[in-house]
């Protein structure tokens, strides 16, 4: 374990700004967004959680794939992103949302080769929550303000200075690499006190939402009434799927102009009425209903079937966002409480 003192920090994200495309939090009008960032100065250090996840660097709203030719031959060149980057300042829950996004995208029969090339040019920064919002919920899922799960370098604010953790090979690269004479040995006993402290903080909305069990209450939720009820408020606007770290439902589209094209994908929703239409007319999710219990049946049952885990890291971006105030801590507790009740 190491210490760094703030303005070192500065240093180092300086450093890091002219090797890497260096994303981190940056405040702008009163709001704090992760984006690119020109120098340590830019880098705010003092934020509750950015109101833009992770996922924006690692499967983008936008993303051209590969370029085509049709001048008689088909020719295909593949787009590679190979931008090496540092996402500096990652909460414990969006750290989090690396592990869930990976099992979709890179495991199994089918591998996403542009969001495996970002995933190996990333390396992680994390920094522990010192005040965990009142829309945040991460211990819910048995995550915690320390949590550091998939991080290459962990970070912890210790007073005037930060508490560091390498944690893989990319974390010690960057520590004995752009970090050399920044970081100094820590007291191995105080570092490991300084963590607990962290894991142990207090997240009071996370102890609202019970979420144990949910997966299996809702194996038999399917044709509850309580779907065409909580629907109604729901405007389709797609925001909670798009603040959302694990949300990754995606639109290819081909755009060809005098025998050359492009081939892209962009972000899409599961809550947008054209999401499932078909070329025929036909729409498996025709009513909001339909659409708003596959959001919260993805993420609380089939996900969990599937993989053994939730859907959600508790990140509360949905729940401070939906403008009619339908999130997923809501329904989780209005599911146990219908099935109390039943
Ligand atoms: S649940 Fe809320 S944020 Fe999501 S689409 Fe409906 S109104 Fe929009
Ligand atoms: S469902 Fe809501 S709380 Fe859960 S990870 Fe997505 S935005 Fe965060």
């Amino acid at each position: 374990m190491y210490t760094i003192a703030q303005d070192s920090l500065r240093t180092l994200l300086d450093r890091l700004s002219r090797d890497y495309l260096l994303i981190a939090p940056v405040e702008e009008d009163g709001v704090t967004r992760l984006k690119p960032a020109k120098s340590g100065a830019e880098v705010s250090l003092d934020y509750g959680n950015t109101a833009t996840s992770l996922k924006d660097f690692l499967f983008p709203q936008s993303e051209d794939l590969l370029r085509f030719v049709t001048d008689g031959t088909l020719t295909i060149e593949e787009i590679q992103p190979d931008r090496k980057q540092v996402a500096f300042g990652i909460r414990p829950c969006d750290l989090a949302s690396v592990a869930l996004m990976d099992k979709v995208l890179t495991t199994g029969e089918f591998s996403d080769a542009h969001y495996q090339a970002r995933r190996d040019n990333t390396v992680l920064v994390g920094l522990g929550c010192e005040s965990p919002a009142d829309t945040c919920f991460c211990t819910s899922y048995g995550y915690n303000p320390g949590y550091s799960g998939g991080a290459d370098l962990m970070l912890y604010k210790d007073g005037d200075n930060y508490l560091a953790e390498a944690l893989t090979e990319k974390g010690r690269t960057l520590v004995g690499g752009p970090g050399e004479g920044l970081f100094k040995p820590a007291d191995e006993a105080s570092g490991e006190a300084v963590k607990k402290s962290y894991v142990e903080k207090e997240v009071p909305f996370g102890s609202e939402v019970k979420v144990e069990g949910i997966d299996k209450l809702l194996d038999n939720f399917f044709n509850d009434q309580y779907w065409d009820d909580v629907s109604r408020r729901c405007l389709n606007c797609g925001t909670c799927t798009y603040v959302c770290p694990t949300c990754h439902c995606f639109l290819l589209t081909d755009e060809a102009r005098g025998g050359q094209g492009l081939r892209f994908r962009c972000w899409d929703s599961c809550m947008f009425a054209n999401y499932t239409k078909m070329a025929g007319g036909h729409n498996p999710r025709p009513s909001k209903k339909e659409r708003v219990r596959q959001r919260f049946m993805h993420k609380l049952n089939y996900y969990s079937h599937r993989y053994g885990s939730y859907l959600c890291t508790g990140c509360g971006r949905c729940v401070a966002k939906c403008p009619v105030g339908l999130h997923i801590a809501g329904v989780i507790n209005d599911v146990k409480g219908v099935k109390a009740h039943a």
